[in-house]
């Protein structure tokens, strides 16, 4: 049997006096489901359409449909956006993680829109999952940049997609096959334009039994390089069951809570 481990992780940065990320870590009505969102919007607008998409993910039962979830966030944004003209405008990013399947064939399901990532790290090299809905992903894709060039490109933080924009939104989607020793990694993009996919592999390969470290670690990396954006960062690690439970009478939802501190969060999940 498999498991989740995740940890989870936001932070203003050290430039930015708020922070527009929001993240969900398994705290939601789906234990399986993890989320982060990067908001765009002057004074607070940012803030407030990041924080519905994740409550948008917050409310999804377990099995609905995941990307109808996504399109009925970028309904209440732009539904909020036209009640509020301190709104108007305001969008975000999101990148979702749901682990489900059967025990013969777990697998994770992933959504996305905008440039906020998801990695899968497997036997030591980490591969995007995402690709990004921005300009210069756009232009690498058609080869007119290379990943290098992108990542010093002066536009390279303009997004092509997002929540908030339109009456509908394309949301891409991937399932991926899981086995005992995957590592998710959901990020926004104030972690990757401060930290290249090498640190970033490196960093995770440093603590395999330990997703607390990887994901503190990868911020460190963030705000050492500069912090020039918010950060955020959820490691989920998926594992083989060591042994049997034997922790007696209490069920996975009390264990989950004692282990959650805010933001940060750290449980046990029999997830298949
Ligand atoms: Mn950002």
């Amino acid at each position: 049997m498999l498991f989740l481990e995740p940890f989870g992780v936001t932070d203003e940065g050290k430039v930015r006096a708020n922070n527009e990320d929001a993240l969900l870590v398994g705290e939601g009505r789906d234990e399986t489901l993890f989320a982060v969102a990067d908001g765009i919007g002057g004074f607070e607008a940012g803030e407030e359409a990041s924080r519905i998409a994740i409550e948008v993910l917050n409310e999804l039962e377990p099995g609905s449909p995941f990307q109808e979830a996504v399109r009925e966030a970028n309904r209440r944004i732009l539904a909020a956006g036209r009640g509020d003209e301190r709104l108007s405008g305001m969008g975000t990013t999101v990148v979702a993680v749901r682990f489900g399947g059967t025990t013969e064939r777990p697998v994770a399901e992933v959504a996305h829109v905008g440039d906020s990532r998801a990695y899968l790290l497997r036997g030591g090299s980490l591969r995007p999952v995402t690709e990004d809905h921005s300009l210069v992903a756009e232009l690498v894709r058609s080869g007119d940049l290379t990943r290098d060039q992108a990542a010093e490109h002066p536009q390279k933080n303009l997004i092509t997609r997002a929540l908030g924009a339109d009456e509908e939104v394309e949301v891409d989607t991937a399932v991926l096959p899981m086995e005992a020793g995957d590592r998710i990694l959901l990020c926004s993009d104030g972690l990757t334009d401060m930290v290249s996919e090498d640190g970033i592999s490196l960093i995770l390969a440093e603590s395999p039994e330990d997703p607390e470290k990887a994901a503190r670690g990868l911020l460190s990396a963030a705000l050492d390089a500069g912090g020039n954006d918010n950060i955020t960062v959820v490691v989920v690690d998926v594992r083989e069951q060591p042994q049997p439970e034997t922790t007696g009478t209490r069920d996975r939802r009390e264990r989950s809570e004692e282990r959650r501190v805010g933001k940060e969060c750290r449980y046990r999940w029999s997830a298949y």
